[in-house]
């Protein structure tokens, strides 16, 4: 099943699904004011940093929440106190790279891990910053097949959204999902092939992706800028003092996971929400 000729030819097609049928952002879409909720300190880039860049060339107001500290990366190698201060640092300094600056970052500061369990205080917080900032466009993570601080994220910002009533486009980015065959494979660890397993149960092989995620940003112009904006996440790309046992993202799935980031396009599921 997992030949590696056979799950390339497939991902080849599944992307050109995906890519033919989604509507390309236009000049006025680039120019509307956006914020960005992140669940942790690199998903921003991961999953819409080419957004953010192409946005900023258009000389929109991109403004990125991070919901959680990242603080649980890495746990049994460093205290959550260090992993805190470590992936506040990166994800400032990545986002300068996205071309955002510190004004406009806002650190949510919810623990890594534990999102769920501060969901009120999460929507009340999320919607003082709609209130005060009136983005026009969200970018939230997928909520499907993914992290439980991602589905926490879409689950809160949606949320916030209703209470708040005001009109905007929400645009679902995937991180996780993105691990289903055919575009990663199956693997060799136990645990790697029941993730697999079950993103490909969930996102019915890719096809209910190529359903809902019909929205497409261009991002081969600015796909240096973005690869750059990540490495300096540095605790999620490099192992830590040479530690083995630090896992990086490179690590994820035997390096097939990082390719799906960077594409020729980015790929969101859109929703506009009316005013209330
Ligand atoms: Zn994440």
């Amino acid at each position: 099943m997992d030949g590696i000729p056979v799950r390339r030819v497939f991902r080849r097609l599944l992307w050109m699904a995906l890519e033919r049928l989604a509507r390309s952002f236009d000049d006025d879409e680039l120019r509307r004011s956006a914020m960005v909720f992140a669940p942790h300190p690199d998903d921003e880039t991961l999953g819409c940093g080419g957004a953010i860049l192409q946005k900023r060339r258009a000389g929109a107001v991109v403004r990125i929440a991070f919901l959680t500290d990242g603080s649980s990366s890495h746990l049994q190698l460093a205290s959550r106190d260090e992993l805190r201060a470590i992936r506040a640092r990166e994800a400032l300094r990545a986002a300068k790279v996205l071309g955002v600056e510190e004004e406009d970052v806002f650190m949510l500061g919810f623990p890594d891990a534990a999102l769920g369990s501060h969901r009120e205080a999460a929507v009340a917080r999320v919607g003082e910053l709609l209130r005060r900032h009136r983005p026009e466009q969200l970018f939230v993570p997928y909520a499907r097949g993914e992290h439980q601080d991602h589905v926490s994220t879409n689950h809160i910002v949606h949320e916030a959204v209703a209470r708040a009533g005001l009109p905007v486009t929400v645009l679902e980015y995937a991180v996780w999902a993105w691990r289903h065959w055919p575009m990663v494979g199956f693997g060799r660890t136990r645990l790697q092939q029941r993730s697999v397993l079950a993103g490909t149960v969930s996102t019915r092989l890719g096809l209910r992706m190529v359903r809902e995620f019909r929205t497409k940003v261009p991002i081969q112009d600015v796909v240096g800028q973005k690869r750059a904006a990540l490495a300096l996440h540095a605790s999620q790309m490099e192992r830590r003092n040479a530690e083995p046992r630090w896992r990086t993202l490179q690590d994820v799935d035997g390096g097939d996971f990082l390719p799906c980031f960077f594409e020729d396009y980015e790929l969101y599921r859109r929703i506009d929400v009316a005013a209330r």
